[in-house]
């Protein structure tokens, strides 16, 4: 006799946002690439160009590397925009 198997309902994991808001256009465009070897994370908005890279320790997250870039630019006054 079978026994009836209860199908497995697989609850989507809920993924990080891969864009966060830009400080400096308000689109949600902006793209964090940690770069562990080197350190740094770089933090581009897809929108308005802003770039700036903020240095990381070594279990951050993106959303740790994303705050350090809000916070440098507005500690900065946004007038720093790195190009590559
Ligand atoms: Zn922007």
């Amino acid at each position: 006799m079978g026994r009836r198997r209860r199908k497995e309902v697989k609850i989507p994991r809920k993924t990080l946002p891969e864009f966060y808001p830009c400080p400096r256009c308000g689109k949600n465009t902006v793209l964090v690439r940690l770069v562990r070897k080197s350190g740094v994370a770089w933090i581009s908005c897809g929108s308005c160009g802003l770039k700036i890279s903020v240095q990381i320790s070594d279990n951050i997250h993106e959303v740790d590397a994303y705050n350090s870039f809000v916070d440098k630019y507005y500690e900065i006054g946004g007038e720093i925009i790195l190009n590559e």
